[in-house]
């Protein structure tokens, strides 16, 4: 549809220049630059992925930004926030790092802020725009596809920082999902990039939580071509700091070598949920694990689980079959 195209491809200007904005900002801060550096990025890897700096400056960016945008445009595209009520305006991003977001073909479709050393809230997000669905979007794409292509391998991490230190390190063939739950959206992206699809979140409470959810939202679009593996890191780390303490080996070896793939974490989540020394236990486990096993449309992955389950079950396979259908 013709004017909503024009409308967009102009939204995409704006955030191209706000990146050159931010860009440059970046370069009279002193402060920011500090922090990348204390987070160990160099400056070449801040320009491959287009880092900047949001001042918290006295020139509003629809000061900056006045001989081609107007407020409302500002506004539409998340850069600046109107409040209604009051009357006043004020840019979205102020003395953050911002971290352009790009889709697939490189176009700068919305930031995200990190605050500068502690504060809250810690990161903030361009809203959704018609240009921007979080659900949809892989942060990191653009700069991670040659990787992906070359070694058909795609590692999903949680935060911006986690591909950038990624990257910086070596592992080139990251992106992340926004801060949201991975959607089918996402796995049907991931699964078309390359043949390995390798899920690591953070160590804590929400990063297994994420990877329940990714698997969940995996179970249906799995295929006997693909291998889908879920990486967990010790408690404490998530990719950016386990990187950066025992380095791309390290790392990569524990991807060969701990990454549990679907059936295995599917099987080793579920037991952890029920009393396997019990009958009990052993029924719970077939009645979770039925809803899941359904929506497994991969014939051998289906096979391969069922027999585990009847294995853990303590049942033969045709028991298993008739209960799991
Ligand atoms: P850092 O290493 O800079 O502390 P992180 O990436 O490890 O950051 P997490 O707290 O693990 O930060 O969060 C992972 C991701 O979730 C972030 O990169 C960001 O995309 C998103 N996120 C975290 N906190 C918020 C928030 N308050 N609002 C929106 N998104 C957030
Ligand atoms: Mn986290
Ligand atoms: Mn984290
Ligand atoms: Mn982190």
């Amino acid at each position: 549809d013709g004017p909503r195209r024009i409308q967009q491809t102009s939204l995409v200007d704006l955030n191209t220049r706000a990146m050159h904005y931010y860009r440059e900002q970046l370069k009279a801060s002193p402060r920011a630059i500090d922090y990348l550096k204390r987070r160990g990025l160099s400056g070449q890897i801040a320009a491959r992925f287009g880092l900047g700096y949001a001042p918290d400056n006295w020139h509003p960016l629809a000061e900056c930004f006045s001989d081609y945008a107007t407020n409302a445009q500002l506004n539409e595209v998340g850069l600046v926030i109107d409040h209604a009520d009051s009357g006043r305006r004020y840019d979205r991003f102020r003395d953050r790092v911002v971290f352009p977001i790009m889709d697939g073909k490189s176009q700068v479709i919305g930031f995200g802020g990190r605050i500068i050393d502690q504060g809250e809230p810690k990161y903030l997000n361009s809203p959704e725009t018609p240009l921007f669905q979080k659900g949809l979007e892989l942060y990191g794409l653009p700069q991670a596809r040659q990787a992906i292509r070359a070694s058909n391998r795609v590692l999903v991490v949680e935060g911006y920082m986690d591909v950038v230190a990624l990257a910086q390190l070596g592992v080139e063939y990251s992106v992340a999902t926004l801060g949201t739950a991975c959607t089918p959206e996402h796995v049907k992206k991931l699964m078309r990039l390359a043949d390995q699809v390798v899920f690591s979140f953070d160590g804590d409470k929400a990063g297994r939580r994420a990877a329940w959810r990714a698997l969940e939202n995996s179970l249906a679009l799995a295929n006997d071509g693909k291998t889908l593996s879920f990486l967990f890191l010790p408690q404490e780390h998530d990719p950016d700091s386990y990187i950066r303490e025992f380095g791309k080996d390290a790392f990569e070896t524990l991807i060969e070598r701990e990454a549990l793939g679907l059936v295995a974490f599917m099987c080793r989540e579920l037991a952890s949920q029920v009393d396997l020394d019990s009958d009990e236990g052993k029924a719970k486990l077939m009645h979770l694990a039925k809803p899941l096993v359904e929506q497994i449309k991969a014939p051998a992955l289906g096979i391969l689980l069922r027999k585990k389950l009847a294995e853990m079950a303590g049942m033969d396979g045709g028991e298993a079959a008739q209960l799991l259908g």
